[in-house]
């Protein structure tokens, strides 16, 4: 799998070169960028397509590291018709600049000439300790190291990433792009710990005795929510980020031949998917509300589309029914009639969405009435320990946590230099 995508990434390099110039040349140089008003972490479209029109892919590079220190992960993953692509001006004349694809040309060109356009800083300011490598984690790390902090980021897991590296699957973002741009991380000078769980194997009493003198949390949400139906322990449901961590560190999961998803988000199209990549052949999505509500990106709903995956709407889980303790079929409900969805499944994969582990052991801050970290402007009720990411707000997605990322950032700065001292 991964020396398929490998080719297919080398035979794209060729094309992108003479795309990526044609496409430019598109770009009606809005004077109003309504593309980069529209990217929550301000990776500038505009600004870098210029530079590419006129050829100065170094100028180019720049603009977008400068902002996004992940760019070629967001060039892949990110759902671009809600931010930059669907702002494009473009569209009202023929349709929009594929502004991902340019960037993925950029970032890969930068990777290719070893450009790396950060350099590392001088790390002379205070400690600062950061709880997960996801991409909240990461851009407050960079942002900080760039100011100046001693970073450190830990992280529970062996691997760094987040959701990167243990759920989003290799085919749409492969492990190399989400490796070299934590590498870069590192060489900007930011330190990084892993297998360290911040609440069991270290406290944050005990890092502030070592010097540490802020703490950002960014945790996420790592647990999968569940709904609890009659049947729903039989052998054979299954729950969705669990399912696909398993297939991207080992690369296969022993699935039946009939897979019904329950979903309608990216996690829930990825498993869809990935089922069939395994080589179920009958997989099916089942999804609440109507396609137009489905959170997940319009192109990854094509792609299922594609793939002859049925998803049914409007249908809510009733029960699982077994044969000798293992998942036989799969009944459903309308939610706005009286309809029923009763169909052969092996398994049935939860893909509902995700919430928070019990936050309480990292550290004693005041949680809102859903058991969310309260913040007010990433700042917890206790005044060294901040919050963002999936943990405390966003919409979920790779861009929105880079986002708030980098604004916790400029806060701690602001708290480290005096200029803020409490809520
Ligand atoms: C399957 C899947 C597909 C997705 N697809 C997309 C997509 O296509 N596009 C998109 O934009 N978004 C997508 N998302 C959403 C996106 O990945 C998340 O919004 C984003 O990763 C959130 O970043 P984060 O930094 O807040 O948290 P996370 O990525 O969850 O990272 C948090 C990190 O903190 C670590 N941690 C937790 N507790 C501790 C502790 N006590 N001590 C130390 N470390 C700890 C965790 O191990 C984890 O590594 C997807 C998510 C999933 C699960």
């Amino acid at each position: 799998m991964y020396k398929n995508n490998k080719m297919k990434k080398n035979n794209e390099e060729v094309i992108n070169s003479v795309f990526a110039i044609e496409e430019s040349s598109r770009c009606l140089l809005c004077y109003d960028a309504p593309c980069s008003q529209a990217c929550p972490i301000g990776t500038n479209p505009a600004k870098f397509i210029r530079s590419l029109r006129f050829r100065n892919l170094k100028g180019a590079v720049e603009t977008i590291r400068e902002n996004n220190i992940l760019g070629g992960v967001c060039a892949r993953v990110c759902p671009t018709k809600k931010y930059c692509e669907g702002a494009c001006s473009r569209t009202g004349i023929d349709k929009p600049i594929e502004i991902a694809k340019l960037q993925r040309y950029l970032t890969d060109y930068e990777k290719v000439l070893g450009l790396e356009v950060l350099k590392k800083v001088e790390l002379i300011k205070e400690k600062v300790a950061i709880i997960g490598s996801g991409p909240s984690g990461l851009a407050a790390a960079t942002k900080l190291a760039q100011l100046g902090y001693n970073v450190t980021v830990f992280e529970k897991r062996e691997n760094l990433g987040g959701w990167l590296t243990y759920g989003i699957p290799e085919e749409r973002l492969p492990q190399e792009v989400v490796d070299n741009e934590i590498d870069y991380i590192k060489k900007i000078g930011v330190k990084f710990k892993t297998n360290v769980n911040i609440g069991k194997d270290i406290t944050i009493d005990s890092l502030k005795k070592e010097g540490y003198k802020a703490f950002l949390i960014a945790c996420g949400m790592q647990k999968s929510k569940d709904i609890k139906i009659k049947g729903s322990d039989l052998n054979g449901v299954i729950n969705g980020i669990y399912f696909l961590e398993e297939v991207k560190s080992t690369g296969k999961y022993n699935l039946g031949n009939k897979i019904t998803v329950i979903g309608g988000g990216d996690v829930a199209i990825d498993c869809a998917i990935t089922a069939k990549n395994l080589g179920s052949e009958d997989v099916k999505i089942v999804y609440r509300r109507t396609i137009e509500k489905m959170p997940a990106e319009r192109k990854s709903i094509q792609e299922v589309i594609d793939l002859n995956i049925p998803i049914f709407t409007g249908i809510k889980p009733y029960e699982i029914i077994g044969e000798n303790g293992k998942v036989s079929r799969f009944k459903g409900v309308g939610m706005f009639d009286n309809s029923n969805l009763d169909i052969p499944a092996e398994n049935v994969i939860f893909a509902i969405g995700q919430e928070q582990d019990d936050v309480t052991s990292i550290a004693n801050v005041n949680l809102n009435d859903k058991g969310i970290i309260e913040v007010k402007e990433y700042s917890t009720d206790i005044k060294w320990i901040f919050a963002c990411g999936d943990i405390v707000d966003g919409d979920k997605t790779v861009v929105y946590a880079l986002k708030l990322g980098k604004e916790a950032a400029e806060k701690i700065d602001k708290y480290l230099n005096g200029k803020e001292g409490t809520r």
